[in-house]
């Protein structure tokens, strides 16, 4: 079995300890995107044990609090699909009403042009996101 999760980090590793792992991604029209990712290969969130759940939804719900306080968004997206890589794993993602897919998921289709002026100004308050993913994850784990 060949899986990228497995296999790759999947991003800028913002924070990380043996059970999980949060990126930023390289998304060019999504600055601020994190993946919360579980290290171990499981393909559904229902192959984990209770505990484990929990530590993956304590996670997600730190990196929104991080991205709310750094990025600013009009709206958090979450979400979890795993069609293309079937390795648990949640999208926390920063919108605007003004991004390219806004109002539809990002992975529909492209709404509107963003400038890149935007786009550059939003990579720089996504720098200040480790920081605040260590504080807001920490917290949340307990
Ligand atoms: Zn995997």
């Amino acid at each position: 079995m060949d899986c990228f999760f497995c296999r790759e980090d999947g991003g800028d590793v913002l924070w990380q300890d043996d059970s999980l792992r949060v990126v930023l991604a390289d998304e060019h029209d999504y600055p601020g995107l994190c993946r919360v990712i579980w290290n171990a290969h499981a393909a559904e969130f229902s192959d984990l044990s209770a505990g484990e759940r929990d530590r993956v939804m304590k996670a997600v719900y730190g990196v929104e609090r991080a991205i709310r306080r750094v990025m600013q968004p009009a709206k958090v997206n979450l979400a979890s699909l795993g069609n293309q890589v079937p390795h648990v794993h949640w999208h926390v993602i920063p919108r605007y009403s003004n991004d390219a897919h806004f109002p539809l998921p990002i992975w529909a289709p492209r709404q509107r042009t963003v400038s890149e002026v935007m786009l550059s100004s939003r990579r720089a308050q996504a720098t200040l996101l480790r920081e605040a993913v260590r504080q807001e994850i920490e917290q949340a784990l307990g």
